[in-house]
């Protein structure tokens, strides 16, 4: 993979430095979560999840995460780390191939903004905390992610690699493709009609579907980027590593697959390489599937 002196993007904000949004460390709507709950979120269901605070919320028995809205300025510093600019170049490519893949279904793509912080921060979806690693809350259609994810997901969960570092954005990104599509508002009216078990396994749908959509995006930027087989793999592995299987095996020693939010490493691997290989949404239609 070869990034450095592609173009970097504009909607990437750097708030590393601020304070949390005011939160620190503390819980949701002023509720305390303790780490428990923190952990079992982790295991159950957090690594690329959607709008995790609403689950947070339901473990720590309170009522949905209340809306927080972002106050003063975003910054205006432009960090020029390595991981930044890594971070931008990747989100500048996402931009680049779905404004492409739309334009040519004759629609509009309208670019979420990033957001780099640092320990937590406040989000339309609620108080957002490192440990539920990156996420994507359509409410302000942001991504957030706090870096130190990359070391996690490079020495804890055994996903080395500056592509697999793309594919999380990408992921995201992917979740946010499905916001402005539609899906992610069915979704959310599916959810009072479903049972528990039923609405995990519309959101493993989601979440293969997103996975297909980084797929989508990695056979369109293969050439900018100059991607290699080792990349892919290292985007392969990544998607396996995260699989609801692999993480409850690790987290708990056995796997409980009605409460699957994200589907299993196996699964994910397969559907980032389908958006790969057909390189065309339309592939990705996992809610159309009898078998994932
Ligand atoms: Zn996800």
């Amino acid at each position: 993979m070869k990034w450095e002196g592609n173009r970097e993007s504009d909607n990437v904000e750097d708030r590393r430095d601020d304070s949390g949004g005011g939160g620190g460390g503390g819980g949701i709507g002023g509720r305390g979560i303790g780490l428990g709950s923190i952990a079992i979120a982790l295991a159950a269901s957090y690594f690329f999840g959607i709008n995790p605070m609403t689950v947070l919320s339901i473990l720590s028995g309170g009522s949905p995460a209340p809306q927080v809205q972002h106050q003063g300025p975003a910054h205006a510093t432009p960090a020029n780390d390595q991981q930044a600019k890594f971070v931008r170049v990747v989100v500048a490519s996402t931009e680049d191939v779905w404004t492409d893949v739309f334009t040519k279904g004759n629609a509009t793509y309208k670019a979420p903004k990033l957001e780099l912080f640092r320990g937590a921060t406040s989000t339309a979806c609620g108080q957002g905390q490192a440990a539920m690693g990156p996420f994507y809350c359509p409410g302000d259609q942001k991504v957030y992610i706090d870096l130190a994810f990359y070391d996690t997901l490079k020495n804890r969960l055994g996903a080395p690699g500056e592509f697999a570092q793309a594919y999380v954005i990408a992921h995201e990104v992917g979740h946010h493709v499905q916001n402005l599509l539609g899906i992610s508002a069915k979704m959310d009216q599916m959810r009072a009609k479903l049972s528990q078990t039923e609405y995990n396994a519309l959101s493993v749908r989601l979440e293969l579907q997103a996975d297909c959509f980084a797929g989508v995006w990695a056979n369109h930027s293969k050439s900018a980027l100059q991607l290699d087989q080792g990349d892919i793999e290292s985007a392969m592995n990544a998607a396996a590593k995260i699989g609801d299987d692999a993480l409850q095996k690790a987290a708990t020693g056995h796997v409980v697959p009605e409460s699957f939010t994200h589907g299993t490493s196996a699964q994910r691997g397969r559907w980032f390489n389908t958006g790969l290989q057909n390189g065309s949404v339309k592939g990705c239609d996992t809610f159309a599937q009898r078998q994932l």
